[in-house]
């Protein structure tokens, strides 16, 4: 009898899992609660802007090396551009200053040790203060192992981080920090330059990973939720979408590919995180004025990073609980301030729209770090998969990738 892996959730992780399955010959089943692919990783179409738009703006760097990779096996690298060096426009909003972090394009970082190439007002030994990070030990807040202030951790330790952790970085956990540094700016520009996708996130990430399911035999059951599974002792037998039940096999598999709380409503027992912080991302339908780099970082700001595209522009608040308290139009207002002193733009505030994602990431403390389970269960033909699960990364398209592909891993071991 033929085996069938059953993947629940067509996220980024649950996809690489099955593009990594179907790769290798094996008869997948993709099972999407939604009528859409993609989980907090898509685009779609927004009424109140005219425009089609992704949840948030995703940035991946060249170092995400599992993320380039399953765009290069779904033959989707062309919907992502890449910068081709790693230099990131910096503006102070309290002090108008601007200027360019440049981190070269090679593996050493000399780039602290010139002047013009750091961010203003620090030296070189400022920044070996902060390499403290590297070492190894015990995990713990941030400002437990490094100092949390001054201007190199404001204006280049604290963007990267809280881009990458969406938690403040000095209550961040330090072992999730030192992963985003080890892999970004300990291996040199070479690691840091930034991808985007201009046409959005479902023409990149989404549409060619499920193309290429179909064109392996995979099939994609949309509007399928996983309300529970059959079990035994040692093996899951079966599964529960409500109307429907699929048998597993003897010989099958199911990757689990859910957020956590999804993961915990189905096994109550598994531990998971369970706090979250949110992202607030905005977009103006204006056509940007030209000679603008693709994305500016912003300092004593609403928004952290303002993103310039062809037909729009984009700004992302990371961290941002505070904002759900808001109403949309008082953010989109507050946001268009920034970008007009950004872009150095006087129009009106064009139509816009403001996505709030709630529960856009686990925290990355260390409480919550320690609640992240591996790719195994107590059932032998279950296996785990999302970016909060424990891949050592905060919860990024990296992690859900390297997710995904160590739960195909070990169901091809089964
Ligand atoms: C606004 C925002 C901005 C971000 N920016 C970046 C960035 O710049 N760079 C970066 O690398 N990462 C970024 N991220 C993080 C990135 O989007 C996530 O790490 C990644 O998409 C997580 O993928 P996942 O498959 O693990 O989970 P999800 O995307 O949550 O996928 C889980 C899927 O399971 C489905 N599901 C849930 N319950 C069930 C059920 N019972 N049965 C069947 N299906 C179910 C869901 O509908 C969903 O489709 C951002 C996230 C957000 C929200």
């Amino acid at each position: 009898m033929s085996r069938t892996v059953h993947i629940i959730g067509a996220g980024i992780a649950g996809l690489a899992a099955a593009v990594s399955l179907a790769a290798r010959g094996v008869a997948t089943v993709v099972h999407e609660a939604t009528d859409q692919a993609g989980g907090r990783c898509r685009s779609y179409d927004d009424a109140a802007s005219g425009m089609r738009i992704d949840n948030g703006t995703h940035i991946l760097l060249s170092g995400n090396v599992a993320a380039l990779d399953f765009l290069a096996r779904i033959r989707a690298l062309a919907m992502v551009t890449g910068a081709s060096k790693a230099r990131f426009p910096f503006i102070d909003l309290a002090t108008r200053q601007r200027w360019m972090l440049d981190l070269g394009d090679g593996r050493l970082p000399l780039w602290v040790f010139d002047r013009r190439r750091r961010a203003p007002n620090t030296r070189a030994r400022d920044y070996v203060a902060l390499a403290r990070l590297i070492w190894r030990a015990p995990d713990r807040p941030l400002d437990q192992m490094i100092s949390c202030s001054g201007p190199a951790y404001e204006q280049v330790m604290r963007p990267l981080l809280l881009a990458a952790l969406n938690t403040d970085p000095s209550t961040a956990s330090s072992d999730l920090a030192r992963a985003v540094i080890r892999e970004s700016i300990a291996q040199g520009g070479v690691a840091c330059r930034p991808y985007l996708a201009p046409r959005g996130l479902s023409a990149a990430f989404v549409e060619p990973a499920l193309a290429y399911l179909k064109s392996h035999a995979g099939i994609v059951h949309f509007g399928n939720q996983l309300h529970r599974c059959d079990v035994t002792a040692e093996a899951v037998t079966g599964l529960d979408f409500g109307n429907d039940v699929a048998v597993v096999g003897p010989d099958d598999a199911v990757v689990l590919a859910v957020p956590p709380y999804a993961a915990r409503s189905i096994i109550p027992q598994l531990s998971a995180p369970d706090e979250f912080r949110a992202i607030v991302n905005a977009h103006f339908r204006i056509v940007p004025p030209p000679d603008l780099e693709p994305m500016t970082g912003v300092l004593n700001g609403t928004a952290e990073w303002i993103f310039f595209f062809e037909d729009r522009i984009s700004a992302t608040i990371s961290g941002a609980d505070l904002f759900m308290q808001h109403t949309k139009e008082e953010i989109a207002k507050l946001i268009w301030r920034d970008v007009q002193r950004v872009a150095n733009v006087q129009a009106e505030m064009p139509p816009w729209q403001i996505v709030r994602e709630r529960r856009a990431t686990f925290a990355a403390t260390p409480a919550q770090n320690a609640k992240r389970p591996g790719v195994r269960t107590a059932w032998r033909n279950l296996a785990l998969a999302g970016d909060w699960t424990d891949t050592g990364l905060p919860a990024t398209i990296e992690s859900a990738v390297r997710s995904g592909n160590r739960a195909a891993d070990f169901v091809m071991q089964l």
